[in-house]
């Protein structure tokens, strides 16, 4: 939690985000948004995962968070665009080594990105 916290500060988000982990849930990260503060869930699964895959969907998070009107996909686009394509990558090269590859409606897919 350490690590995420620390990632999330480096990102400098407009307010508050709060940081709290989550035990099996169907997703690695999700942020609601408050008011004043946003609360980032981050799966238990995450500890696992490498440094930059971790940045890449803070990241992803925190664009959902300053933009609620962009897609999944427009929202990785976005991840891309900021310089955190070799970090997306190694989401999904982790991603994909344990479960199934992620679909067009979910994101953008590994193929995709590569060639971004
Ligand atoms: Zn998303």
């Amino acid at each position: 939690m350490k690590r995420i916290r620390r990632i999330v500060r480096s990102f400098r988000p407009s307010k508050p985000v709060l940081v709290i982990e989550v035990n099996k849930a169907d997703y690695y990260m999700a942020v609601s948004n408050y008011f004043l503060l946003a609360i980032l869930f981050v799966d238990k699964s995450c500890r696992k995962m490498p440094t930059p895959a971790v940045k890449a969907l803070v990241l992803h998070e925190l664009i959902h968070l300053e933009d609620p009107t962009l897609s999944e996909r427009g929202v990785d686009l976005r991840v891309i665009q900021l310089g955190f394509k070799e970090h997306l990558i190694s989401f999904h090269r982790w991603h994909n080594k344990k479960f199934k590859k992620y679909k067009r409606k979910d994101g953008l897919t590994l193929d995709e990105i590569l060639h971004e």
